[in-house]
């Protein structure tokens, strides 16, 4: 048998008040419109069920002295030790009742008010390409929208001038419409915009004939975008109240400008650091050099290559990286060094090469000499 007093957490002889308030604290917590998890209904139904019968005292006698059979409802005839027809649609309202005046329905989206009265704009969503230079240096741009603006005719009503709208008959003003389905597990309330008025509770007999009654028109509008230094792919530039109108008076939505970042040939970019890979000669890594190399934003930057540099190993132009986007400072360049074994070679460098493996010493046996050398293999293959 039901224990009503137990599903609400409250003892046998506790007053009406201790009830109401362990309803409304139980039902807040199972309200479908806050509680996602399946049980969420089915709680929020009994809790509410149980409630209904415990608020009203001539019930609560009856249930005291007769159990759930004192109380089965006429309507609805649920099968045996069920909620005699107690379902969700019931439910909504007996908190609708309670709670609904109290601005509990602005907590759950309301959902009468879901649908009619001033809402906000949507927001506008677009993706900005730029180049890596772009990203590095910071870049404004001017990016045509279509934004939904409200209606200089009819001042956004949606009503031709001179007429006014009409409450809509259908929903009485609600802006929605309930059905009951029955299925075999049960009722099943849906809840949606009215269709004679598509939500707004009431209905434009002289539609504006500028905006078709819709009291909003499309119009394209060049917005100008700082895209700062160091963005990367997947940052948002935010550009708040200036996406769509929104409806009856409602506050503007946002633009959201999603940033992509191109890729670029010559630079990999790793957080803020840019990797940048480099061929040297043989004899330039055997006797050091200095090499001109590109940067993202500082045009060419001479790098030092010290002799016996082993191909893979990297040097640092320290500040010639990416900006940091929420600090100062910059990402480093980072250089790979890769040396090149020519393919073909002319007469002459055979020639020399002959000569010079005639008096080169040999390369080092594994984890002998030259410890450094092995690590950065070692390393390499594992990155
Ligand atoms: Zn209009
Ligand atoms: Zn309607």
């Amino acid at each position: 048998m039901a224990d009503y007093y137990k599903r609400l957490g409250v003892e046998k002889d506790s007053d009406a008040d201790t009830i109401k308030k362990a309803y409304r604290k139980l039902a807040m917590e199972y309200h479908p419109d806050r509680n996602s998890s399946p049980d969420a209904e089915e709680n929020f139904k009994r809790v509410t069920e149980a409630y209904e019968v415990l608020r009203d005292p001539e019930q609560r006698q009856l249930y005291d002295r007769f159990g759930e059979a004192g109380i089965k409802r006429s309507a609805g005839g649920g099968p045996a030790g069920g909620f005699g027809g107690f379902d969700f649609a019931d439910a909504f309202e007996v908190f609708m009742r309670e709670f609904g005046g109290m601005g509990f329905g602005d907590i759950f989206g309301g959902r009468a008010s879901r649908t009619s009265g001033p809402r906000r704009g949507g927001d506008l969503k677009l993706r900005l390409k730029v180049s890596l230079e772009e990203a590095a240096r910071g870049v404004e741009r001017g990016v045509k929208i279509k934004v939904l603006d409200s209606c200089s005719r009819c001042g956004g009503s949606g009503a031709e001038p001179g007429t006014a709208p009409e409450r809509c008959g259908t929903c009485n003003g609600a802006g929605e419409v309930r059905q009951v389905q029955r299925s075999m597990l049960g009722q099943f309330v849906s809840v949606r915009p009215c269709p004679d008025c598509g939500g707004a509770g009431e209905r434009i007999l002289s539609p504006c004939s500028e905006c078709s009654g819709e009291g909003r028109v499309r119009i394209d509008r060049t917005v100008q975008l700082q895209v700062p230094a160091g963005v990367s792919t997947d940052d948002y530039l935010k550009l708040s109240g200036r996406g769509n109108a929104g409806r009856g008076g409602g506050p503007r939505g946002d633009v959201l400008v999603l940033v992509e970042v191109e890729s670029d040939p010559r630079f990999q970019r790793v957080g803020d650091d840019l990797v940048y890979n480099l061929a040297v000669t043989m004899s330039q890594a055997a006797l050091g050099a200095d090499i001109e190399v590109p940067t993202i934003i500082d045009g060419n930057a001479m790098l030092k290559i010290p002799q016996g540099i082993q191909s893979g190993q990297a040097l640092r132009l320290r500040g010639r990286g990416m900006p940091r986007l929420r600090d100062s400072g910059r990402g480093d360049q980072v250089v790979r060094v890769l040396v090149w074994t020519p393919t073909s070679l002319t007469r002459e460098e055979r020639d020399l090469l002959e000569q010079l493996r005639e008096v080169e010493s040999e390369p080092p046996e594994p984890d002998t000499e030259e410890p450094g050398f092995w690590e950065r293999v070692k390393r390499a293959f594992t990155a």
